[in-house]
């Protein structure tokens, strides 16, 4: 008998995390490391959801709450997918969990039976395929089409339907491509869909927020209303409001997805912080103007790297709509030397080398299943991107 859990054997430790880990430790052996790796804006919680955490924790709101959340967060959530989704959910329908993660987790904890099978478009996001295999799911990766920016055609998510499939987990803006679908994109997946009425779908809107020159985000029960019933609609504040570290994520859905949700985090977390759902609740319902401000921030970042980035040799980059990250191919790349004497015939080689050879964290683009890429986060202050793409730049000229 195994002492670890079989599951856990197919399961690999998260890509992101572990090249971050990698980043801090050089710094903290004094290397001068610039780390591209996490997906965190740079950004501070702005002070009055702090100061809404604060008066929590003063007015003694520091106990267990409800499994799954509290009543005046459910409420803002409704209010919020209301406001900004034209979806109308009721508190019975929404799950409050540590971090958009947990959601993820719960959703598939509570549903999956071995050999369901989960439609993953690739890239993707790291964790979902494992989340699938922790839930004795088989992941079934659709890979996007390049010339598309990365988005999945309706003809391919055809294809990969089969009678065991239960979800399709979809994400846009997408981590780690940036791309966002459109409308009428959307409204073609959401038709194919319509015609196998067993096929669920969990739509990751963690990166709503986060779009660019126009781009109007839509998420799938808006855009089909009778795919309601059985879309589960994923948000979270830790990207939008710069929360990552207060770990509040939350879903809207039919309620007797939510029910089981619930029972699972019931007997895992017990409930999200209380400090920082309060802190969810004034970031839902207070000022909403500085992601307007951010955004454009955002906006300006992306060009600058996207441009550093083509001025490179052996790679070319394309723009995304959205999020904070772009995936930039270095096909030209495979087949050469560093400066530093490593070929470079993978993208991890890629990335490696570039961390050794110039100090720059990126994360390869196997870890998210599309090869030769690697991904950048640009939530980075401009001049730390510039001095980034000027060392991207030298070690690509070195390649030989
Ligand atoms: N979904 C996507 C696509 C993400 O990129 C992330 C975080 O990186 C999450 C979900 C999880 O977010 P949270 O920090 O709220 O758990």
């Amino acid at each position: 008998m195994t002492f670890l859990s079989e599951t856990l054997a197919a399961v690999k430790p998260s890509p992101t995390v572990a090249v971050t880990q990698l980043a801090r430790e050089l710094k903290a052996k004094g290397r001068d490391i610039i780390s591209l790796g996490a997906g965190e804006p740079d950004f501070d919680t702005p002070d009055n959801i702090k100061a809404a955490a604060i008066a929590a924790i003063n007015a003694g709101k520091t106990k267990y709450t409800a499994p799954d959340g509290i009543p005046e967060l459910k409420d803002a959530i409704c209010a919020k997918f209301h406001r900004e989704n034209g979806l109308t959910y009721t508190p019975a329908q929404i799950s409050v969990s540590t971090g958009g993660k947990q959601v993820l987790y719960n959703a598939l904890m509570a549903t999956l039976n071995p050999g369901d099978e989960v439609i993953i478009p690739a890239p993707f996001w790291v964790s979902y395929p494992d989340i699938v295999r922790l839930g004795q799911g088989t992941p079934v990766i659709v890979e996007g089409e390049r010339q598309l920016g990365f988005k999945i055609t309706p003809e391919a998510l055809e294809a990969a339907i089969t009678p065991q499939t239960k979800w399709l987990i979809f994400n846009s803006p997408s981590n780690p491509t940036g791309a966002g679908y459109t409308r009428d994109e959307l409204k073609a997946l959401t038709d194919v869909l319509m015609r196998h009425p067993h096929v669920w779908i969990m739509s990751d809107d963690m990166y709503e927020h986060l779009a660019y020159d126009g781009f109007q985000f839509v998420t799938p029960a808006q855009v089909e209303p009778e795919l309601y019933d059985r879309t589960l609609t994923v948000n979270g504040v830790s990207k939008a409001y710069a929360m990552t570290g207060w770990r509040i994520g939350y879903a809207g859905g039919p309620e007797h997805l939510i029910a089981a949700m619930r029972k699972i985090q019931g007997q895992s977390t017990t409930n999200p912080s209380s400090i920082s759902q309060w802190a969810a609740v004034e970031a839902l319902t207070g000022p909403q103007d500085f992601l307007g401000t951010r955004c454009e921030a955002f906006r300006e970042r992306r060009d600058l790297v996207v441009e550093g980035l083509n001025g490179c040799p052996g790679i070319t980059c394309a723009v995304p709509e959205g999020a904070f990250y772009v995936y930039p191919s270095v096909a030209d790349c495979m087949g050469k030397v560093s400066k530093g004497g490593t070929s470079i015939t993978t993208d991890e080689e890629f990335c490696t080398a570039l961390l050794e050879e110039e100090g720059v964290a990126v994360v390869f683009g196997a870890a998210f299943g599309l090869s030769p890429y690697f991904r950048v986060s640009y939530a980075e202050s401009e001049a730390v991107l510039k001095e980034a793409c000027l060392r991207i730049k030298r070690f690509c000229e070195g390649l030989k």
